[in-house]
């Protein structure tokens, strides 16, 4: 299916005022689309270059005609998509597009340039492509996405009509999940763990999607009577996973931990993992706020270590006594507080 506005959760705003532009032919010729990954900057990109391309001022894609068709395909010559090679956007490839900027539509009417991750571009590619939205071919329209603008040329921004997009809000996020089908305490959860990000919601929904999470809870409840050898065994399991496996239970491990320490601190509310909150409640009466800070530092403190390539095995080892022994103190003040009590 070629995308549609109705694909593209929450952003009403954004969605309003681009099918505005284009049922009164005020597209500009260079839009900026802001926001974080896996927000709906791309797919608003599509449904846009889809409605343009299918024409006659039409302000959705109709989904049917032959020039949807090739959109859908990612064959239809009038829309280009400009992808980073690598870490960046290069020269080469903007050169590449000036040049085909200066083709005329092959469909008569009109042609769009996706430059995806534009706060990739390089410095050389960025001038170039500056001089080319400065001076626009008649009938092309640039839509550029970036996780933020400060990444970016002024000249280049001032030349584009901004269009930021924000997280959705956990509620709405949470609505336009259960509506699509998703049990509502694992909506809630996805919503609030992706810190407002669909495509992220959506991961976190798939079928094994919470795995990393589950088994970060699984290793926070085997802390406090954990045997010497968990950091050993624990650790050798960290090592095998790929480095965005890692860094994914790394942040779900951060994440549980905080909400023990929500709990902790008596707001419950604020529960990212809403789905697990009774687990979380029997976990956090091992723990007190000055433990659970300790620990949210060593997981801190190993995901720096890892991103400045540090030996993965050793620092997983490093995090985990730091966690047990957090956990142990934990235990015992809480032992202590019962036993007084
Ligand atoms: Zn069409």
């Amino acid at each position: 299916m070629v995308t549609r506005w109705e694909d593209i959760a929450g952003h009403d705003g954004q969605v309003a005022m681009l099918r505005t532009m284009l049922a009164t032919g005020r597209v500009p010729h260079a839009l900026l689309f802001t926001g974080p990954a896996g927000i709906g900057k791309m797919l608003a990109a599509r449904a846009l270059a889809a409605a343009l391309l299918c024409g006659d001022g039409r302000d959705e894609a109709c989904g049917a005609c032959q020039s949807c068709r090739m959109v859908e395909q990612g064959t239809h010559p009038d829309f280009i998509v400009l992808t980073a090679d690598g870490a960046s956007l290069k020269i080469d490839q903007i050169r590449a597009l000036q040049h085909e900027a200066a083709l005329a539509p092959y469909y008569g009417v009109a042609r769009v340039f996706l430059v995806e991750d534009a706060d990739r571009l390089t410095t050389q590619a960025a001038n170039s492509l500056l001089k080319i939205l400065e001076e626009p071919p008649a009938g092309t329209i640039f839509v550029l996405t970036a996780v933020s603008q400060y990444a970016l040329l002024p000249t280049i921004i001032s030349r584009c009509r901004l269009f930021a997009f924000r997280p959705l809000a956990p509620d709405v996020l949470a609505g336009l999940l259960a509506a699509r089908g998703a049990p509502a305490a694992a909506a809630e959860a996805a919503a609030r763990l992706s810190g407002g990000r669909v495509a992220e919601a959506l991961a976190l929904l798939a079928e094994g999607g919470l795995a990393r999470r589950d088994e970060a809870a699984a290793l926070v409840a085997a802390l406090p009577t954990g045997g010497a050898a968990l950091a050993w065994t624990q650790g050798a399991a960290l090592d095998k996973l790929e480095a965005d496996e890692l860094a994914a239970f790394l942040r779900h491990l951060s994440q549980v931990l905080r909400d023990l320490l929500v709990i902790a601190s008596g707001r419950e509310e604020l529960v990212l993992n809403r789905d697990m909150a009774a687990t979380l409640r029997g976990l956090a009466a091992h723990w007190d706020a000055p433990r659970l800070d300790a620990a949210l530092r060593a997981v801190r403190e190993a995901g720096r270590a890892l991103e400045g390539n540090a030996n993965t095995r050793l620092t997983c080892e490093a995090m985990l006594i730091h966690l047990q022994e957090a956990a142990k103190e934990g235990t015992r003040r809480a032992d202590r507080r019962r036993n007084t009590v």
